[in-house]
C-alpha cells in the first residue's frame, strides 16, 4: 500500500507506519471486546477513541507529512479510526442489550406472590370492649348469656314489670314488628335474655349479657338507633344491694383501673327495687387536686354516670317462674357504646356507627 518515499522521515513519523497503525488498531478492538459493562467501555472509548488516544495523536501527525505521504496514512489512519468507531458501537449495543436483560431478570416483579402490604384493619372497638366486660364476669364464674334481637313483646316488658301503661311500650321509644298482632319488638333493652335465663333455668342464676339494642332514636352525636348494652343478673340465697355494690365496684376497677370504684344514687326502674344509678370515680380528674373544676370527662361533677342497678324487683321473679321466698337476686346494665365513650374520651357517636376504618385501627387489633 504504501510506497516508500525520498521525503519520508522514519523517525518523525513512525507511528504511522502501516505496522504500528495496526497495532494501534488492534489494541483498540482488543480492548473493546474486553470491556465487560458500558463503564468498562467508556473508559475504553476515552483510551483507544477520544482526543488524546494514540489513533487521534497519529491522525495529528498526518499533517506534518510530505504531502506525498500524506494520503496513504491518512487513509491508514482514517480507516483504522472507522474500525475502532465501528467496534465500539457494535460492543455498546451488545453491551446494553446485556443490561437490559439483566435489569428486566433482576427487577422483575413475581405479580403472584401474596401481598404483604394490605392495611389489616382492626376489630371493632366495640367487639372488643364487649368481650374485656366478658372476660371480667367469666373469671369470676359467671355466664355469658345471650338472646334473640326480635323478642316477645311479654319478654321485653311484661315479664319484666313494665305495665301496658308504661311510657316506654310507646310507639315513640319502640320499634314494633308488623303485624301487630304478632307482639314482637326489636329488644329495647337486653333485660329480657334476663327474663328468658330465669325461665329456662333454677337458681343459682349468675350470667352477664351484651348485645345489640334498639330504640326509634334519631341518629345524633349523643343518640343512636342501635346501641349495645350490658347487662347482669344474679339470682341466690341472700343476695343483697351489699353483693351489687361489691360486684360493680370489682367490674369498675377491671375496666377503669385500680381505685375506680362507684357509687349509688336512689333511683326508680320497674324491674328493680330497690334500683339505684351507678356513677364511677372519675378516672381522669380523680388523682389532680383542682382538676375537678375543669375536667371535661366528669364536668366538673367528680362522678360520671355509668348505668342504673338495683335488687330484683319480686314481681319480676315470680313472672319468671322463681321463688321470692327463697331467692333473691340483683341486676345491673350499662350502654356500651357509653361505657366506650367515656374510656376513651370519644365525642360523637357517629363515629361508632360509620364503619370508617380510621376510627377503629388507633384501638389496635386487642384480642
Ligand atoms: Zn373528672
Amino acid at each position: 500500500m504504501s510506497r516508500p518515499s525520498s521525503d519520508y522521515d522514519p523517525v518523525e513519523v513512525s507511528p504511522l507506519h502501516a505496522d504500528e497503525v495496526e497495532a494501534m488498531r488492534d489494541a483498540a478492538l482488543e480492548a473493546i471486546d474486553a470491556a465487560a459493562s458500558l463503564d468498562d467501555l467508556k473508559q475504553v472509548r476515552i483510551e483507544h477513541a477520544g482526543d488524546r488516544s494514540p489513533l487521534a495523536l497519529a491522525n495529528r501527525e498526518i499533517g506534518a507529512l510530505p504531502p506525498q505521504a500524506r494520503k496513504n496514512a491518512g487513509m491508514r489512519v482514517g480507516q483504522a479510526r472507522k474500525a475502532v468507531g465501528a467496534r465500539l458501537a457494535e460492543r455498546a449495543a451488545a453491551l446494553q442489550e446485556q443490561q437490559d436483560a439483566r435489569i428486566l431478570l433482576e427487577e422483575s416483579v413475581d405479580v403472584t406472590l401474596p401481598v404483604d402490604r394490605e392495611p389489616r384493619g382492626a376489630r371493632h372497638p366495640l367487639t372488643t370492649i364487649q368481650e374485656r366486660v366478658c372476660d371480667v364476669f367469666v373469671a369470676m364464674g359467671w355466664e355469658v348469656a345471650e338472646g334473640p334481637e326480635v323478642e316477645a313483646e311479654w319478654l321485653n316488658f311484661d315479664a319484666l314489670n313494665l305495665g301496658p301503661d308504661h311510657p316506654a311500650r310507646t310507639m315513640q321509644d319502640t320499634f314494633w314488628l308488623t303485624p301487630a298482632k304478632a307482639a314482637l319488638v326489636l329488644r329495647t333493652h337486653t333485660s329480657p335474655v334476663q327474663a328468658r335465663t330465669m325461665l329456662e333455668r333454677t337458681p343459682p342464676i349468675y350470667v352477664i349479657c351484651p348485645g345489640r339494642t334498639f330504640r326509634t332514636d334519631a341518629l345524633d352525636a349523643t343518640h343512636t338507633p342501635v346501641f349495645h348494652q350490658v347487662e347482669g343478673l344474679a339470682i341466690d340465697e341472700g343476695l343483697s344491694m351489699a353483693h351489687l355494690k361489691g360486684t360493680l365496684d370489682h367490674f369498675a376497677t377491671e375496666m377503669f383501673g385500680y381505685g375506680i370504684t362507684t357509687r349509688f344514687r336512689p333511683s326508680y326502674f320497674p324491674f328493680t327495687e330497690p334500683s339505684a344509678e351507678v356513677d364511677l370515680i372519675c378516672f381522669v380528674c380523680r388523682d389532680v387536686p383542682g382538676e375537678v373544676e375543669t375536667c371535661r370527662t366528669c364536668r366538673g361533677e367528680g362522678w360520671i354516670e355509668w348505668g342504673g342497678c338495683g335488687v330484683v324487683n319480686p314481681r319480676v321473679l315470680i313472672a319468671c317462674g322463681v321463688d321470692p321466698e327463697r331467692y333473691t337476686g340483683f341486676a345491673f346494665g350499662m350502654g356500651l357504646d357509653r361505657t366506650l365513650m367515656v374510656r376513651y374520651d370519644l365525642e360523637d357517636m357517629r363515629d361508632m356507627v360509620e364503619g370508617d376504618v380510621r376510627f377503629t385501627v388507633p384501638f389496635g387489633l386487642e384480642l
